[in-house]
């Protein structure tokens, strides 16, 4: 693995981290090593990488706050898009946003310009490749009610527009394929007054606030909300708030947030995911499906 990845570094400019810690990429604080971690910053290396695709192993990630890498790490290289993918460009009434851009600057863009229906960015703490792959949403927006298209580099080197109706996003999920590195989204915009745009910014962040451990070491909801039901109130009716394992534990706040102590382990996390999964089998019958990706053996 080594020797593909010093092969890599060879014909990139940007630097592979070698036996990164993803702890320090992770919002979790918790998680084993990637065999390599590089922050990327051209598209000439990232179609680089893309052409050891059979060679290596590798995954993208955005700011990792949907993600949980075990304990015994990432056999590959873990890419995540740096500053050149953080652009955001308004041309012929779309809005162009780069892969690497955070949602929340996003919704700042969109409040100076006067753009609305992009509020519910304000509160979800990833980048726009993480919202497009999850579908990430809030409050009853998701990121597919305005997205158009998106440019993606896959597996195979090929460089393609996808259009927001050959995606399937559904609630949480997309048919991205493996492999395929979202660089930039379009989406299909309309303007509103300042006023209620902030208006509704102000709200989403003051109810999140008063909701969610937003200043812990988490992922946010750990398992989705089953059809017709919230998973909060299942885990919570199952006696499962507070429960925990090591120094992760179930939070009192909000009850689908696990959350790091300061020490936890990726084992501990992930073991208290499976507790509080069977115990909401048991009591409910209803079998709760992970939201955080899980990575590594
Ligand atoms: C405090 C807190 C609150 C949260 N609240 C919400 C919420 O309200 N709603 C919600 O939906 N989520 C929420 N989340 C979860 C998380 O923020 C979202 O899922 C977010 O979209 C993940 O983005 P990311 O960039 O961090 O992706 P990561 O966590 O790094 O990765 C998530 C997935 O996206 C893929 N991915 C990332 N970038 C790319 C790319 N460029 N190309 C292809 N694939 C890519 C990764 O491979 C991985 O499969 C919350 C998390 C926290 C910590």
């Amino acid at each position: 693995m080594n020797d593909i990845l010093y092969d890599i570094q060879l014909k990139i400019k940007d630097k592979i981290l070698f036996d990164y810690d993803m702890g320090n990429s992770t919002w979790f604080r918790a998680g084993g090593k990637a065999k390599g971690f590089i922050v990327i910053n051209n598209l000439e290396d990232l179609k680089t990488i893309v052409g050891f695709a059979d060679k290596i192993k590798y995954t993208i990630t955005g700011v990792g706050s949907n993600l949980l890498v075990r304990d015994s790490g990432y056999e590959g290289l873990i890419i995540k898009l740096g500053k050149s993918f953080n652009k955001i460009k308004i041309k012929n009434n779309i809005l162009s946003v780069g892969a690497g851009v955070l949602d929340f600057n996003l919704a700042k863009f969109a409040l100076k310009n006067s753009i609305k229906d992009f509020e519910f960015f304000t509160g979800i703490p990833g980048t726009i490749g993480g919202a497009v792959t999850m579908n990430a949403g809030c409050y009853g927006a998701q990121t597919s009610d305005n997205l158009n298209r998106i440019l993606i580099l896959n597996s195979k080197g090929l460089i393609k527009y996808v259009y927001s109706n050959e995606l399937n996003l559904k609630y949480r999920s997309s048919n991205i394929e493996k492999n395929s590195i979202i660089l930039k989204a379009d989406f299909n915009f309309e303007f509103s007054s300042q006023e209620k745009i902030l208006l509704k910014n102000n709200y989403i962040k003051s109810k999140r606030k008063k909701t969610q451990p937003i200043k812990e070491k988490t992922s946010g909801s750990t398992f989705k909300n089953p059809k017709g039901r919230f998973a909060a109130e299942l885990i919570e009716k199952a006696g499962c708030k507070g429960m925990k394992v090591g120094d992760a534990s179930v939070s009192h706040m909000h009850s689908n947030f696990i959350i790091n102590n300061g020490n936890a382990t990726a084992s501990d996390i992930e073991k208290l995911g499976t507790k509080v999964k069977n115990r909401v089998k048991e009591v409910h019958g209803i079998e709760l499906e992970w939201e955080i990706k899980i990575l590594g053996e």
